[in-house]
């Protein structure tokens, strides 16, 4: 099957033609819950039965900067490795069956995809079931902003691509899961999206990597979920900034704070307050920026959220 090249990296380059078309005003401020009630598990959408093996999907299709949900159950269930788009994702054992979860890049392309699922059985015998699936287009609004002069400088693209490298290396490790409930890092309005194409003084084209909240300076930051600190300090786009490796290749960012509470290393409790809102960077008003990654790809956190995961005890 013909894949585009590797796009957990890449920096999207984005061509003008969205604008001829017209934008879309920026959503208005939703209020969402400041945790999740995950419940009982859901039922499986889909189900590939291959004895002594079932393979599950949580999803029918996956939108771009969407997550998925795997399961793999069976007699003698070792170890679980998935491979979509050209990569391979990494199973967890939790009770008797194992997940995996895999992330879509909001540049993937929108069509049909294969995923292998790899299991190695208690002999070490390795059986492969395959289920086919959809990525489709994502539901990105555009929008226009505009940068004050005085830091008009911060819309260079060689800066967006040092950072997005920088930020590349960071959520790529993959370590054990330390959460186990995920939640919304503020209980504040939601103002811009995850994956808004957004348009800098007319001119400068961007993609929003992540969710933005409405709140005034020094409003307390929560940790989404529990894990290690990967990086805090300073970034020059997104500012006084705080990563956390929550493990299983999932992390969460938080950007423009005003301050930081947490250091490199340092472990984090779930709802841990790690700084303070701010507008440190390229931020023209108070409000935190909200990242979320799997596995090298940013994703969009709110959907995240409300995911029903294994490993939320519900
Ligand atoms: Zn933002």
């Amino acid at each position: 099957m013909h894949e585009v090249a590797d796009l957990r990296c890449s920096v999207l380059i984005w061509v003008g033609i969205v604008w001829v078309i017209g934008w879309v005003a920026p959503v208005s401020a939703q209020q969402l819950p400041v945790t999740t009630t995950p419940g009982p598990p859901p039922e499986p959408l889909r189900r590939v039965v291959q004895p002594p093996f079932a393979l599950e999907l949580f999803f029918d299709d996956l939108p771009q900067g969407g997550v998925g949900l795997v399961r793999v159950l069976g007699e003698g269930l070792r170890s679980l490795t998935l491979r979509v788009f050209d990569e391979e994702w990494a199973g967890f054992a939790v009770g008797d069956a194992h997940y995996a979860l895999l992330a879509v890049h909001y540049s993937q392309g929108a069509r049909g995809y294969r995923l292998t699922a790899q299991i190695e059985d208690s002999r070490g015998i390795f059986h492969v079931i395959e289920a086919d699936f959809r990525v489709t287009v994502g539901n990105f609004i555009r929008s226009e902003a505009t940068m004050p002069y005085e830091r008009a400088a911060l819309l260079d693209p060689e800066l967006e691509q040092e950072e997005a490298a920088l930020l590349c290396e960071l959520i790529a490790p993959v370590t054990e899961p330390a959460w186990l409930r995920l939640q919304l890092p503020l209980d504040r309005p939601l103002s811009s999206p995850f994956g808004e194409f957004r348009r800098f003084n007319e001119e400068h084209l961007t993609r929003h990597t992540g969710w933005d909240f409405r709140a005034t300076i020094g409003t307390p930051v929560a940790a989404m979920a529990g894990g290690r600190v990967a990086y805090s300090g300073w970034l020059v786009l997104r500012g006084n900034y705080v990563l956390i490796d929550h493990g299983a290749g999932m992390y969460s960012g938080y950007a423009h704070l005003s301050q930081a509470h947490v250091v490199r290393g340092q472990r984090i409790h779930p709802g841990q307050i790690i700084g303070r809102v701010g507008n440190s960077g390229r931020s023209t008003a108070a409000h935190l920026h909200w990242d979320a990654a799997l596995q090298g790809r940013w994703v969009d956190g709110v959907a995240l959220v409300g995911m029903w995961l294994p490993w939320s005890g519900g």
